[in-house]
């Protein structure tokens, strides 16, 4: 097919313009000059559009200000001293970290009340922790099923079948259309007496579907079951109650929407009526209920500090901190509301621009089943999207490839300009009828 200069140049400027008047409407366009926009690597384009906030935040410039002020006044200045309670500097030591902070993000960007969430290890780790716990004290009481559906994410697929393996359990798996995602009408017809814990992503890594945590949560404890949500892609993104909505159990990343940087510790929530009740399994002298007394036979801390194993990941809980900061200023409804502009914006620009070349968008429209990006497929266009990627990212145009033909854009409210959506899809375009 010849291109079409005239009627491409003139949908591609209406884009930009309507970007234009988007991005001078939008309240939370100032939180963007917080971050670094302008650094750049020895070897690598400068990135345009950045459009993998959902898998990887922009640091924050108060970030990098923050990490040397902490290695030099606070570890360097401090040393050992820095883990106890200093009242020369006015500060509970390192060793309070990942429960205020856990605080902090609770209050921000969960929707949980003080003493439920540590930060530490990673998700999948934290993961395997509330798992084993469900599942231990479900076997208990002769329940010995975890329910789960077939597009969750990797890790999490992979450490069900490790304690299944590990406890003699048996996984009920519900086979969810990768194009939506879990219902909770799917969930009611597969929990039942033997369900210890149903475990599911709360907004689908591939899809960007968003699931009705409250009802599911509902139909979950209906079956005297546990449920346990992972919500890497919705904390920070997409407003949470888990207190209001009953939630037993969660888990999720700090280095996507929260823009914790790469490696970043995970967080955990356990409902305050689980303390005492359920028990994780790796029993580590940071989660005994007096680490220094190092005394014989472990014993948990009777606080939600009893998740935590080993020495917490200090330094690198410093640009948590900053990146809830900002979100606390920002308000997690604002970010919700210009997340539901960019996706539309998104979602309209590809049903004009890439849908006559066969793409195919793989996110629900409905905006109460949305979360915060937007995957497109390959679909009849004939363009191999691992390619297109490649071409993309060549060109400073970063979205990420997700198997086995999905494009997937995450638009990051703080840091995401509605003209960096309009940049993304036009050169998107460019490089799928270029492909063809
Ligand atoms: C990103 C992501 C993870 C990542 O787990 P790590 O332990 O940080 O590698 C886990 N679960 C979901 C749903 C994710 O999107």
């Amino acid at each position: 097919m010849s291109t079409t200069p005239d009627t491409t140049g003139r949908t591609t400027g209406r884009a930009a313009e309507r970007a234009r008047e988007l991005d001078a409407a939008d309240p939370l366009a100032p939180f963007r000059d917080e971050f670094l926009l302008d650094a750049s690597a020895a070897g690598v384009p400068g990135v345009g559009a950045y459009l993998d906030g959902n898998s990887l935040g922009r640091p924050l410039r108060r970030t990098a200000a923050a990490v040397e002020a902490f290695v030099r006044g606070e570890w360097g200045g401090r040393l050992i001293q820095g883990w106890s309670h200093d009242d020369r500097v006015g500060d509970g030591g390192w060793m309070d970290w990942p429960t205020d902070l856990g605080d902090l993000l609770g209050r921000v960007a969960l929707g949980a009340g003080p003493g439920q969430t540590v930060v530490a290890d990673s998700t999948t780790v934290l993961f395997y922790k509330l798992v084993r716990a469900a599942v231990d004290h479900g076997l208990a009481a002769g329940r010995d099923e975890v329910v789960a559906d077939t597009d969750n994410f990797p890790t999490d697929r992979f450490v069900l079948e490790g304690v299944a393996a590990e406890r003699g359990i048996t996984l009920r798996w519900i086979e969810t259309d990768p194009a939506a995602g879990i219902t909770a009408e799917q969930v009611a017809a597969a929990v039942g007496p033997r369900t210890a814990l149903a475990t599911f992503s709360h907004v689908a890594y591939r899809s960007g579907h968003l699931a009705d945590a409250r009802a599911i949560t509902s139909v979950v404890h209906d079956a005297g079951a546990l449920v346990l949500w992972d919500l890497s892609h919705s904390a920070g993104s997409v407003p949470l109650a888990l207190d209001a909505w009953g939630v037993d159990l969660a888990v999720g990343c700090t280095y996507k929407y929260l823009n914790g940087g790469p490696g970043a510790p995970a967080f955990a929530y356990l409902a305050q009526r689980h303390l005492g009740v359920l028990r994780q399994p790796v029993q580590g002298w940071m989660g005994h209920a007096d680490p220094f007394a190092m005394g014989r036979g472990y014993q948990p801390d009777p606080g939600v500090r009893q998740l935590i194993s080993g020495t917490p990941p200090v330094v690198g809980m410093v640009p948590v901190r900053v990146g809830l900061e900002q979100l606390e200023r920002a308000g997690i409804e604002a970010v919700r509301a210009k997340s539901l502009l960019l996706t539309r914006f998104a979602l309209d620009l590809a049903d004009e621009l890439l849908a006559p070349l066969g793409v195919q968008v793989a996110t629900p429209r409905e905006d109460g089943a949305r979360g915060g990006h937007v995957t497109l497929r390959a679909g009849t266009s004939g363009a191999d999207f691992r390619e297109v990627t490649r071409r993309l990212w060549a060109a400073g145009v970063v979205p990420d490839f997700r198997t086995p033909d999905g494009i997937r854009l995450g638009l990051a409210p703080l840091s995401t300009r509605f003209a960096e959506v309009a940049d993304g899809v036009a050169a998107l375009e460019r490089v799928v009828r270029g492909a063809r």
